[in-house]
Parts: structure tokens; C-alpha cells; sequence
């Protein structure tokens, strides 16, 4: 384990977990693109290096650089985000397990625990994350999980994840939290006490939409515990999947920085603007989680929503009048993204469950780039002049 201790994030990222000595002398860890490793003489047979067991020097090296950047004890990649949160909840779950989360979830979250989970033996409630003097009623005798997201999608509202924590810790419950939007640039859970931080490393991690990905990071015991559910399960990451992710995450530092300053500016220029009825962001002070986001994040983040003063189909109009920022469903990486979760993230929604939530026919999210700033900002200006 190369983590270096004492030495900020931004150093870390682009060397820890490194090899030493370097392989071959080369400056970048290369492609272990090898299904099979010679047998050591004397290892067990769960010890050999096997892409699926997600053990090659590849997977290994990831998972000590992520160890640093989450504060970690332990890590694990994996294929995708949805195999981080879907290997990571049947491992404490299944058989019988009940499980306490929020309401406003990524969609893919929410199609598994309330479509699928029943299947596996598991059971489920939902709790309003703002209101942890709630959550006991619900707790039962094979609670086993409370689950959040590091901000809601696409209202970036912000848990009190200190509650989360220490109600976890009173009722013996595992803490798990899907922190994709934050990164742990701007956010390290299991600093703050959580016991699994899972990321969707297709969005900041890797942050040039060129691959898909997940990642796991938590105790010894818990990892390991997973890893052997992964590992069965085989929703491993590849090894040109790997060495991508590696790449990105070198220069995850500024590109957060940057996506942190350049969502702020446009938060606020959306927020004076004479045609958007609403700004979604915990930077701005009339967030109504900007206090805890203060508290709990050293960035926040490239992500935004808000409500443009018209009709569904006039929001579509200013999506397709937008010459910078694309129209497309996922989020952070390099380029600028907006969608309508409407009809994309949350479509699996009824309107009326959506409505429950907050999440309006015209509501616009963006992922903020890291084009320059003054652009975006031109570009969604004369978007809005159109409306
Ligand atoms: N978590 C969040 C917050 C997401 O936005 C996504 C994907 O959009 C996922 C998890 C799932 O990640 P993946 O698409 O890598 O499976």
C-alpha cells in the first residue's frame, strides 16, 4: 500500500496505489489484459489473480488509490455503479433483511429496491431523510440498512447524514451512502462514520464519460464480505476498464474544482434571472440544506437543477437551443449535460409520484461542465432569451 500519508488528496490521486517498483520503469500502470496468472506455488486457490475475483494488479492498484482518496479502510471496483449498490445491498440484505431509504433516489436505485429487492427476500421502508426523529418508528427486528445518496437526484437536496450515522450506530444498523455526486473530493463518508461509501465511477471518478463503473469503499470486513458476493455474482470491472478509470482519476482534483466553481457561477446567474422560477443547488444560500452542505462537504459540486417559467415543452425548446451544453441523462464528466428528469431519470416514476417529490415536468437538471465559464454562462443566456 502506497498511500501517502500526510500529503493532500490531489497528490494522492496521482500517486497512491502506484507500483513500486514502477513496472517496467513505466511512467503509467499498464493493461494487465490477462484473464489468468500463473499459480504460485502454495497459494490458495481464492487467492490466485483472476479478473472476476477483481484481484489483477490492475483492480489492485485502484482499489489502494481509492482507499486514499475515501479514507478507507478497504476498497473494491467494480463494473458499474448499479453493481456497487445492487452487490452491496443483497450482501447485507438477503435472506430477510429490511432496509430503511430515502425517498428521492436515482432511478436505477429505486427500480431495484422497490421492483426487484422483494425477490431476493428482502424487505423495505421509506423514510423522509429530513426528519431522523421518524426513522425509529419504522425500524424492525431484521433491520439491517439505512441507505442514502450523498445529495438527492435531481433536487440536490442534502441528508443530515451526521443523524444517518449516529442513528446507524445506535440501532447496529450498516450505514451505506451513494456519494457519485460529491466525490470524495468534496465528500469522504466514511470519515464522517459511515460504514460503506459507493460511488457510480462512470460520473466524477473517472469524469470523461468513456466508461461505466462502480466502486465500493468501507471496513475490511465489510468489503471482503461483498467482494465475495462480487465476486460470485461477477459483476467485476475489466481491465481496460481499469486502467481508464486509473487515468481519470489522476486528475480528479481540478476537474471537481473546477466543476464546484463553474456550477456556483451559473446557479447564480439562473437564480437572477427574470425567467427561472427556481435554482436547485446547496451552494446557494436559499438552498434549504445550504447549512448542512456547509458543514459536511468542502465543495458543492457540479450539479444543478431549476424550473425555467414554462410549459414542459418549452423546457424541451431551451434543451435543444443550448449550443454548448448536450442533451443527454448522465453526469459528470468533462462536458456540460442537461436533461429533463421527467423523461429521462425519474420517467419511471408516475407524474404523480413525481409531483410528491418535488420533481416537476420542466424541471431542468445540468450537469456543469468544465468548459470555460463565461461560455456557459453565454450559452444558457440565450437559451433562456428564447423561452
Ligand atoms: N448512482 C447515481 C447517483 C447515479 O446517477 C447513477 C447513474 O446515473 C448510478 C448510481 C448508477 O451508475 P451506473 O450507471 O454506473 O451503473
Amino acid at each position: 500500500m502506497t498511500t501517502l500519508k500526510g500529503r493532500r488528496p490531489e497528490t494522492d490521486m496521482i500517486h497512491a496505489g502506484e507500483p513500486k517498483p514502477r513496472i517496467g520503469g513505466a511512467a503509467v500502470m499498464p493493461i494487465f489484459q490477462s484473464a489468468n496468472f500463473e499459480t504460485v506455488e502454495g497459494e490458495a486457490y481464492h487467492d490466485i489473480s483472476y479478473i472476476r475475483l477483481s484481484n489483477t494488479p490492475n483492480h489492485t492498484a485502484l482499489a489502494e488509490k481509492l482507499c486514499a482518496l475515501e479514507g478507507s479502510e478497504a476498497a473494491l471496483v467494480c463494473a458499474s455503479g448499479m453493481a456497487a449498490i445492487t452487490t452491496s445491498l443483497l450482501a447485507n440484505l438477503c435472506p430477510g433483511g429490511h432496509l430503511l431509504i430515502g425517498k428521492c433516489l436515482y432511478g436505477g436505485t429505486h427500480g431495484f429496491v422497490f421492483g426487484l429487492l422483494e425477490k431476493f427476500g428482502a424487505t423495505y421502508s421509506v423514510i423522509d431523510i429530513n426528519a431522523p426523529e421518524s426513522w425509529e418508528d419504522l425500524l424492525r427486528d431484521e433491520t439491517r440498512v439505512i441507505y442514502t445518496e450523498a445529495m438527492t437526484n435531481p433536487l440536490l437536496e442534502v441528508a443530515d447524514h451526521a443523524a444517518v450515522v449516529a442513528f446507524a450506530r445506535s440501532h447496529g444498523l450498516v450505514s451505506m451512502i451513494d456519494n457519485t455526486f460529491t466525490s470524495p473530493v468534496n465528500f469522504r463518508p466514511c470519515e464522517l462514520g459511515y460504514d460503506l461509501s459507493l460511488q457510480s465511477a462512470t460520473k466524477y471518478l473517472n469524469g470523461h464519460s468513456d466508461i461505466v463503473g462502480g466502486t465500493i469503499a468501507g471496513s475490511g470486513a465489510q468489503v471482503k464480505a461483498i467482494k465475495h458476493h462480487l465476486d460470485l455474482l461477477g459483476g467485476c470491472m475489466d481491465p481496460h476498464q481499469c486502467f481508464l478509470l486509473h487515468r481519470g482519476m489522476k486528475t480528479l482534483g481540478v476537474r471537481v474544482a473546477q466543476h464546484n466553481k463553474s456550477a456556483r457561477q451559473l446557479a447564480e446567474m439562473l437564480a437572477a434571472h427574470p425567467k427561472v422560477l427556481r435554482v436547485n443547488y446547496p451552494g446557494l444560500a436559499s438552498s434549504p440544506t445550504h447549512e448542512r452542505a456547509k458543514v459536511l462537504f468542502d465543495g458543492f459540486g457540479g450539479m444543478l437543477s431549476f424550473e425555467p417559467d414554462t410549459e414542459p415543452d418549452g423546457a424541451a425548446a431551451l434543451l435543444s437551443s443550448l449550443k454548448i451544453a448536450m442533451s443527454a441523462p448522465s453526469l459528470g464528466g468533462v462536458e456540460s449535460l442537461v436533461t429533463l428528469p421527467a423523461t429521462t431519470s425519474h420517467a419511471g416514476l408516475s407524474k404523480s409520484e413525481r409531483e410528491s417529490i418535488g420533481v416537476s415536468d420542466s424541471l431542468v437538471r445540468v450537469s456543469v461542465g468544465i468548459e470555460h465559464i463565461e461560455d456557459l454562462l453565454a450559452d444558457f443566456e440565450q437559451a433562456l432569451a428564447t423561452l
